[in-house]
């Protein structure tokens, strides 16, 4: 097939730092959306696979699945969108579309599995997808969200993998009036969730390692905050909460947090330590509890999470960078260094 070759930020092995490379993008197809790349955000996901946690990173791997730009063009079939509108992809990028996953908006859970937007196999070119992390984005429209102008473009981005990942299991497990809600972990994930569940109407508690994030929680929008080391200000929440999203990116005592939930409540894990989790037997059986797990979200629920924060005027904060940043900024991501998310001026590759 026809390609374009454009340039890119990303890695050739597993202990070497990013840096400038070229890479092809697929011919444009009837289907296609071509956009330039404006901003890209820094996920937990893309430090985790750049060093291989999961054991299936295909090098060489250009991250980034929390992409905005602008159409530059647009394939024959494509009626959705038109050169010169604001244009996302996040995570997901293809899926079979005939499952019943699929056929009911759950394309993360496609059968088939679906195809990420980096390092996921490439039907059309080979090799692995390549991610935001670069000049241009091309994908089939079907995948491809519609920005509300009203949002800061490039406080937005963290919302096309960040966002929905804490939106999504919010909704599913109503978060909402009435509810107490925990989050755990204030990144990229935590401290959107803060502002997601406040904006569906619940009461949210925010259990951090850092002390200068229990000062930043309340203006994030939580109404409390709980230094999480502190066994004191823990047990004060022993049977207190209704739902608590766990956004910790390494390994940690689950136990303690299901202690937290009042009877018939759930703890959600989105965040992905490499190292499994041990739950203790009491720790559900007592309370009917349960510990669940959720996914990004399908490609119609992003899309109304974009529309909901947009309503609510939600954005991440961000520390915004330029790609030869890159690599400093994943070693302080790392370290937990970050407020809240590093989104990358995608423009600054051009020089
Ligand atoms: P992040 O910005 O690095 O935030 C993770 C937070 O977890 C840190 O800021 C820190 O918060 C806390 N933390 C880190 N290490 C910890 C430890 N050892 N013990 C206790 N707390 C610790 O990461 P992110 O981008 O929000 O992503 C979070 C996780 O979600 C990652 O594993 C990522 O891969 C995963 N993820 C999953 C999905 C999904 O669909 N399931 C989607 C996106 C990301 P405090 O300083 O407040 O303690
Ligand atoms: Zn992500
Ligand atoms: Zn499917």
């Amino acid at each position: 097939m026809e390609t374009k070759t454009v340039k890119a930020y990303g890695t050739k092995a597993v202990d070497k730092p990013l840096e400038k490379i070229n890479i092809e993008r697929r011919a444009l197809q009837p289907h296609d959306v071509e956009f330039d790349i404006l901003y890209c955000g820094i996920c937990h996901s893309d430090l985790h696979q750049i060093k291989n946690d999961f054991g299936h990173t295909a090098f060489p791997i250009v991250p980034g699945h929390e992409i905005v730009g602008r159409v530059t063009r647009v394939g024959n079939q494509v009626t959705r969108f038109k050169v010169g509108e604001l244009a996302a992809v996040g995570c997901i990028i293809d899926s079979c579309q005939k499952c019943d996953s699929c056929h009911e908006g759950l394309e993360q859970f496609c059968e088939q599995f679906p195809t990420f937007s980096f390092n996921s196999p490439d039907k059309y070119l080979g090799g692995v997808t390549f991610g935001g992390f670069s000049e241009t984005y091309v994908c089939e429209d079907k995948y491809v969200l519609h920005v509300p102008e009203s949002l800061d473009l490039a406080a937005a981005a963290p919302l096309l993998c960040a966002g929905i990942t804490v939106y999504s299991p919010l909704k599913h497990w109503n978060a909402g009036p009435g509810k107490k809600v925990g989050v755990l972990g204030i990144g990229g994930l935590g401290h959107l969730a803060i502002k997601i569940a406040k904006a569906m109407g619940a009461e949210v508690t925010v259990f951090t390692t850092s002390q200068s994030k229990v000062e930043d929680a309340k203006r994030l929008g939580a109404d409390h905050a709980v230094l999480s080391t502190d066994a004191e200000q823990m047990k004060t929440y022993t049977g207190k909460l209704n739902f608590i999203i766990d956004t910790v990116s390494a390994k940690h005592d689950i136990n303690s947090y299901l202690n937290l939930l009042k009877h018939d409540g759930t703890v959600v894990l989105v965040g992905l330590p490499p190292e499994p989790l041990q739950v203790g037997a009491f720790n559900v059986v007592v309370g009917r509890k349960s510990f669940a797990g959720s996914n990004i979200g399908g490609i119609a629920e992003t899309q109304e999470m974009l529309d909901f924060c947009a309503e609510h005027n939600i954005t991440a904060d961000i520390e915004l960078i330029n790609v030869d940043q890159v690599n400093e900024a994943f070693v302080r991501l790392e370290k937990g260094d970050v407020k809240y998310r590093f989104v990358i001026d995608m423009t600054s590759l051009k020089n």
